[in-house]
């Protein structure tokens, strides 16, 4: 898991969130202060050492534990056209811990930032600048050049994904990015601190518009390493074969294992005969007690549930599997702070600007926010 943040400025910025409070507390003697710094040093070697014995190990050992992850989703959805340059721009700015994308492939294989399977007609103009008047081809029909003709920087006024958002930016001449692009934006901002949290999207209920899932885990991998990003990237999926084949061939990136029992979209698919598609032949029939204990059976490095299914115990549940729980996607501040009151390890929000307010009235330490280089 990625953890881009300076503890230097994390305590900074904890400080000046928590100025108040922290003007009210009592000094401390330097003696008090020494005795309390070994015994907080013996409590977390005790704790290391505990969690080195109780944890399968999952996470590779070049991935530091973050201790909150606060992750932009489609870069923030809330503020500027999901999966664009500019909404990974502004994400960078506001200030999150990691940069949530949604990637696809292409007809000649790159790897593009779109969350759709097929050009969704909500969010997309043709190369003649028209509205889409029905869902548009698929994007692995596209070649890149075809694709980046298509323009994805605004929300069709009065459609309903305006309507979600009114605070999003509309603009002209947006193309879907590369990944690499992507990457190396968030490079290039925060000096290799930004973490990225990359979703694999193909679903076995449309495998004629989706890439294998061996063909679009190696895209990933492949973008990955050329930008030298694998220690703070994760690979999340709703499909858990594609994340099984980035386990494969990737064992150094830790997979995000996804969840959702809606009637929008549910990839447990518990209590029906057959196994569910997306689960890579695991049902989860097998596993009635908690889905953390089909994500720990897995291989995931960490369970990300959306918010609204996560149940009483569940959060427990899954550290005791050394998995990590992050949950999606979280845009009331009533249930941020309700969420980090459970104890989750990192939240996805449409909002990272909310998310940050949240975190600085609870005193937790705000993700660095980072600018376009001057250099
Ligand atoms: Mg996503």
């Amino acid at each position: 898991m990625p953890s881009p943040e300076d503890p230097s400025e994390r305590r900074a910025s904890a400080g000046a969130a928590a100025g108040r409070s922290s003007a009210k507390r009592p000094r401390l003697s330097g003696q008090t202060v020494g005795a309390l710094a070994v015994t907080l040093a013996l409590l977390a070697a005790g704790l290391l050492v505990t969690l080195g014995a109780e944890r399968p190990g999952r996470v590779p050992a070049a991935h530091a534990e973050p201790a909150f992850e606060a992750l932009g989703h489609r870069g923030a959805r809330g503020l500027m056209p999901e999966n664009t340059l500019p909404a990974f721009r502004r994400a960078l700015a506001v200030g999150v811990t990691t940069l949530e994308l949604d990637v696809v492939l292409t007809a000649d294989g790159v790897p593009v930032v779109l969350h759709d399977l097929r050009l969704p007609a909500d969010r997309t103009r043709t190369p003649a600048g028209a509205w889409l008047e029905g869902p548009g081809p698929a994007v692995s029909s596209l070649s890149l050049e075809a694709l980046q003709a298509y323009d994805v920087g605004c929300a069709r006024p009065g459609s309903r994904a305006a309507g979600r958002f009114p605070e999003q930016a509309c603009l002209d001449g947006v193309a879907a990015p590369t990944l690499a692009a992507v990457l190396a934006l968030g490079e290039a901002w925060s000096g290799g601190r930004i973490g990225y949290s990359i979703e694999t999207k193909l679903s076995p209920d449309e495998p004629a518009a989706s890439s294998s899932p061996s063909d679009l885990a190696a895209a990933v991998v492949e973008a990955v390493r050329a930008a030298g990003v694998e220690a703070r990237t994760t690979v999340q999926s709703f499909d858990w074969r594609s994340l099984a084949a980035v386990q494969a061939i990737a064992p150094e990136l830790p997979t995000v294992h996804l969840t959702v029992e809606r009637s929008w979209l549910d990839n447990l698919q518990r209590g029906r005969p057959e196994a569910s598609p997306w689960l890579a032949g695991l049902d989860a029939d097998d596993f009635p007690a908690r889905p953390a204990a089909l994500v720990a059976e897995a291989g995931g490095a960490v369970w990300s549930p959306y918010y609204r299914d996560l149940r009483e115990g569940d959060v427990a549940a899954a550290h005791d599997l050394g998995l990590r729980v992050v949950v999606w996607t979280v845009n009331d501040p009533v249930d941020m702070a309700r969420l980090l009151d459970d104890g989750v390890d990192g939240i996805v929000t449409d909002y990272p600007d909310r998310l940050r307010v949240v975190l600085a009235d609870k005193g937790r330490p705000l993700p660095q926010p980072f600018h376009r280089p001057t250099h």
